[in-house]
This record gives C-alpha cells, sequence and structure tokens, in this order.
C-alpha cells in the first residue's frame, strides 16, 4: 500500500490511525532518510494507540517503553547499533515475541532480525513533488 502525504499533518494522522488499528504483537519497521518524518509518524502511532507522554527518538537508549496506551508500546530507534549483538544483549525478543506493539527505526541495520509479518514502513521524499511531499509504503515483511 502506497499512501501520499503533503504534511506533517497528514503523516501524523497516518501513524495515529495505523497505532489505533494495531494489534497486540505487531512489529512494525520504518526506514527513511534523517528528516524523512520517522519521528512524526512514530509521534502520531503513539497518539493513536492512547499514549499521551511525549515521545521523541530514544537518544541514549536502543528501546523506549510507553506503558500509557491501549498496549504496551516498545519504540526502538537502533541507529548506533554497531553489531547485532548488542540486540541481544538488551533482551529484544522479549520485545519482538510479547504482546506490546513495537516500532523500530532505522531497522534495516537489523534486517535480519526482523520476523516475517512485520509490516515495513518506508518513507521518501520526492522533491519534484514539493518540499513536504512524503511517499509512504507499507508492506508484510516476507522471508
Ligand atoms: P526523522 O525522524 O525521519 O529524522 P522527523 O520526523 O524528526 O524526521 O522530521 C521530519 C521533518 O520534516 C519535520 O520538520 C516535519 O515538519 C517535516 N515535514 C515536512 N513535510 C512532512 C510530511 N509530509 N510528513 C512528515 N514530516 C514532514
Ligand atoms: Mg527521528
Amino acid at each position: 500500500m502506497i499512501i501520499e502525504t503533503n504534511s506533517p499533518k497528514e503523516t501524523f494522522a497516518l501513524g495515529e490511525k495505523l497505532g489505533q488499528e494495531v494489534r497486540p504483537g505487531q512489529i512494525y519497521t520504518l526506514n527513511g532518510d534523517l528528516g524523512v518524518g520517522k519521528t512524526v509518524l512514530t509521534q502520531g502511532f503513539a497518539k493513536g494507540l492512547g499514549i499521551t507522554e511525549a515521545v521523541n527518538s530514544p537518544t541514549f537508549t536502543i528501546v523506549q517503553e510507553y506503558d500509557g496506551g491501549r498496549l504496551p508500546f516498545y519504540h526502538f530507534d537502533v541507529y548506533r547499533i554497531c553489531e547485532i549483538e548488542e540486540m541481544e544483549e538488551i533482551g529484544y525478543d522479549d520485545y519482538f515475541f510479547g504482546e506490546g506493539v513495537c516500532l523500530i527505526e532505522w531497522a534495516n541495520l537489523i534486517r535480519e532480525l526482523i520476523p516475517e509479518g512485520s509490516i515495513a514502513i518506508t518513507i521518501e521524499k520526492d522533491l519534484d513533488r514539493g518540499f513536504d511531499f512524503r511517499r509512504i509504503t507499507l508492506e508484510r515483511t516476507v522471508k
């Protein structure tokens, strides 16, 4: 599925809709260049889950947990991961295979760990379509 947005508000709204509909155990991966709107979409997602706490990119930790919503929300940012062992060290499988919901920014860096059935979200710019245009692709991960 491909969705086109033309403002941060629209990208936020897409995230919010996904957060409202997400089921326990679902993993979303989120890829796209710096400044493309990953955090905007994540903030909408958290709102859709009913989380009122402010959500930013986890800067000093790989995963940030939010328990204030309809389901536990685990927000990963694996940008700084150097070796896959770091994921083992934080016990990632408890998050991935639990009853909460995972959203993993920069998931391409840990591609081998991403389970089948995860939903991959890719955000891209296309400057020919304007500065605020974003193409957002959602596809089920098949291994
Ligand atoms: P990332 O987390 O991918 O590095 P951010 O979400 O922090 O990016 O920032 C995205 C920036 O792009 C924000 O400044 C936002 O206002 C801007 N922006 C412009 N148009 C859009 C759009 N259609 N969707 C999302 N963000 C947009
Ligand atoms: Mg970000």
